[in-house]
């Protein structure tokens, strides 16, 4: 079971390990620290640190902001009221909705320091954090095959940590689920993202996240040629300091998907947009950055022999818009949830009932809107279907401000309006994944 020329200390075992410090990682940890749980938090770079990201929080990211008690009231969290859309020659402003679950606000906040607040936040709450601590694999029980810790690199050399269960919060690279014979799933949409930061001071205030729909090559307009369709879709989010994040994705049921130089692309479109907007080589802070999106629970179970996959690592990310950090946190708090039953039952099946409750509630609460959005994002990736949904949809506020709802997870799970009991039935309809 375990690995002989490891160091071995009582100072690494725990009640919880938690695996990676993002947004799934940090939440979870704060929320069992603060109820009294001794967790270790393992992550493998040191803060403050970079995560490839577009930065922006919708409401309902921030509303798992604000569950944890972080203040957003100062200047450096930027406010957006809600999404522009452009697309098909039009340009539409939706505000995010008023509604009962949800604030009606948006957040803009750079990674950098988003997941350092988050982290220190964790460690407030009493977690064990571990910083430059590579987990290289999980140690699992031989009589049991249960997960009993896991290895890692430290600067101290390898080390043994040893836990009865361990929250997977590791990203898409999902070493621990991996270690555990977890695989990805390839009957769920994969996407892929890249983002830059520019200095944009007439497009950083922006107190909107602008989203575009179709991404257009202007090179050869000059040469009289026509401007040309890029597959994909971009954002431009701004920071408020003068800079602004900028980055497009693409889902695999796009046939460009694999095939295309996503940096290239970006730049291609970015070279298109207005001069003065300022996106071009001379105005780039840093390189491009590029990440995969595991969508609509792309790695399940969520929950065996003692490891739960929570956030990006149990592909927790909305097929429907690509947002993440909302989502991991809302699987953070209901991983802690369940293992915080968990541990208050005698071990046995009892407790491990409390433990696959974590896997079902992930079901009740995304299960049916992600199968939904797996539909979506297989016809979105087609360019005919977004050509004709871009033209007949724009136009009409009404329905606008339904796909609003339904792409942003934006609707109250009671009363509401129109717009909320139609997404509710679609979701009622759709088997649960
Ligand atoms: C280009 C791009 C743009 C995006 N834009 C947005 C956006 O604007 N809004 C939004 O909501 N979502 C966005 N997303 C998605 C979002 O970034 C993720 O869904 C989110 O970060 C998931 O959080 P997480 O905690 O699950 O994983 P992560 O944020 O990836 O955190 C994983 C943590 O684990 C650590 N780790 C990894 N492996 C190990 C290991 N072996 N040992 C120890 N530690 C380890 C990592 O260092 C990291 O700290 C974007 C993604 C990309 C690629």
């Amino acid at each position: 079971m375990s690995q002989s020329n490891a160091v071995r200390n009582p100072d690494n075992n725990a009640d919880v390990i938690v695996v990676g410090a993002g947004p799934a990682g940090s939440t979870a940890a704060t929320y069992l620290a603060r109820s009294g749980v001794d967790v270790l938090l393992l992550e493998k770079s040191t803060f403050p640190r970079d995560k490839v990201c577009g930065d922006g929080l919708t409401p309902r990211g921030v509303k798992q902001v604000l569950a944890l008690g972080v203040d957003v009231s100062g200047p450096d969290w930027l406010r957006n009221k809600g999404l522009r859309v452009i697309g098909g020659g039009r340009s539409l402003e939706l505000p995010w909705p008023v509604l009962q679950d949800y604030p009606d606000f948006g957040l803009v906040r750079p990674r950098r320091d988003f997941d350092d607040i988050l982290a220190t936040l964790a460690v407030k709450a009493g977690a064990r954090m571990r910083v430059a601590t590579t987990v290289t694999a999980p140690i699992r029980d031989d009589r049991t095959g249960r997960i009993a810790g896991v290895t890692a690199k430290t600067p101290e050399g390898p080390t043994e940590f040893s836990a009865p269960l361990v929250l997977a919060c590791d990203g898409v690279s999902a070493r621990v689920a991996l270690g555990m014979g977890i695989n990805k799933r390839d009957d769920r949409p994969l996407g892929v993202a890249v983002r830059r930061y520019y200095r944009s001071p007439s497009r950083s205030d922006d107190d909107y996240l602008e989203s575009h729909l179709e991404l257009w090559d202007r090179s050869g307009e000059r040469g009289s040629q026509r401007p040309k369709l890029l597959p994909g879709y971009g954002w431009i989010f701004g920071l408020g300091d003068g800079t602004v994040n900028v980055g497009l994705g693409m889902l695999n049921s796009s046939k460009a998907f694999g095939k295309t130089d996503y940096r290239a692309l970006l730049r291609t479109w970015l070279d298109g947009t207005p001069q003065e907007w300022g996106l071009r080589e001379e105005n780039a802070l840093g390189p491009i950055g590029g990440a995969g999106l595991p969508m609509g629970f792309n790695r399940t179970p969520h929950y065996a022999d003692g490891l739960l996959l929570v956030g990006d690592a149990g592909g927790a990310v909305n097929p429907f818009n690509g947002e993440g950090i909302a989502y991991a946190m809302e699987s953070a708090a209901l991983a802690a949830e369940s293992v915080l039953q968990a541990l208050g039952r005698p071990a046995g099946a009892s407790r491990e009932a409390a433990l696959e409750g974590y896997a079902t509630a992930m079901k009740e609460h995304l299960g049916s809107y992600y199968r939904l959005g797996g539909v979506f994002s297989a016809l979105i990736g087609k360019p005919s279907v977004m050509k004709t949904a871009t033209r007949l949809g724009l136009p009409r506020k009404d329905l606008m401000y339904l796909v609003l709802k339904m792409l942003a997870g934006l609707y109250d799970s009671r009363d509401g309006d129109w717009a909320d009991r139609v997404v509710r039935s679609l979701n009622r309809v759709a088997p649960s994944v």
